[in-house]
């Protein structure tokens, strides 16, 4: 049996260009966080504590749990390459703050959690041919909400663009939801009954917020009568151990690829 861990997180960038996703999640060659991505940690950190806060009931503020997104800030726990993106420690307090303030006081309220970040029990997804993959993982960033009877994922997603006319981005998050709904349901026995929403929050220009709702992500990675999952496409690819090259891709440069020295399929 030839098992493969897949982190929730990384299924989008699998199908983005797997040529890039062996180099870094089989072949180990990962690069230093980015300022941006770390902005976007501190960012999670401070709203993850601010709803724990609520769940629990200790209720702390937005300017508490301010403390920290700035811990988090100014401490990370691995490199990061601040050139990268040309942003400042500074500029990245400026810019998160009121992003925590706004997702504090007007978005957390309309959620009530069940959990936040749960750890959830690995999956093994027997694939044939001496294939398994492995789900694994926290549901990083995500949030379980109870809605109506049920219940669905809420993932707060920071970025540039995150956030397009008051509405979330929710291209590319399918695969990552589809698989936090399998685990989801895998680690309590109850499936996610409802849609999942993505919240956005904008990390460039004028702070902005938005939601945006995603249905089918748990059938496009399982499949249905009509189609195959990504689980099952995925697998093929580690059954042969070929990694389609992606040179198209809009993340194909050398600032976002950590393969491009020696990726011979760009131009
Ligand atoms: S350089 Fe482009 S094609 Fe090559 S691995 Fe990176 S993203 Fe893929």
């Amino acid at each position: 049996m030839s098992v493969t861990t897949v982190r929730a997180s990384s299924w989008g960038s699998l199908f983005d260009c797997a040529y890039k996703w062996e180099w870094i999640h089989i072949l180990g060659h990962r690069s230093p966080s980015s300022g941006r991505a770390h902005l976007g940690t501190a960012i999670h950190a401070g709203t993850a504590a601010f709803d724990v806060s609520r769940m629990n009931g200790s209720n702390l503020t937005a300017y508490d749990t301010a403390e920290m997104l700035l811990h988090t800030l100014r401490n990370p726990e691995h490199d990061v390459d601040w050139r990268a993106d040309k942003l400042t420690l500074n500029e990245a307090e400026r810019i998160a703050l009121p992003l925590h303030t706004r997702y504090c006081n007007e978005i957390s309220p309309r959620y009530e959690f069940v959990a936040v970040e749960r750890t959830a029990k690995p999956l093994d997804i027997d694939c044939g041919g001496g294939i398994v993959i492995r789900l694994t993982g926290q549901l990083d960033r995500a949030r379980i909400c109870k809605a109506g009877d049920g219940k669905g994922i809420a993932d707060v997603k920071s970025g540039g663009a995150a956030v397009v006319d008051g509405i979330a981005k929710t291209k590319g998050h399918s695969p990552q939801i589809g698989t936090y709904e399998i685990l989801e349901e895998h680690t309590t026995g109850e499936p996610c009954t409802a849609p999942a929403h993505i919240i956005g929050l904008k990390t460039r220009g004028k702070p902005e917020t938005g939601i945006g709702e995603i249905r089918g992500a748990k059938a496009m990675m399982v499949g249905t009568e009509e189609f195959p999952g990504l689980i099952q496409i995925g697998a093929e690819m580690f059954r042969t151990g070929l990694f389609p090259p992606n040179p198209q891709s809009f993340l194909c440069s050398a600032k976002y690829c950590p393969r491009w020295s020696v990726c011979p399929y760009h131009e």
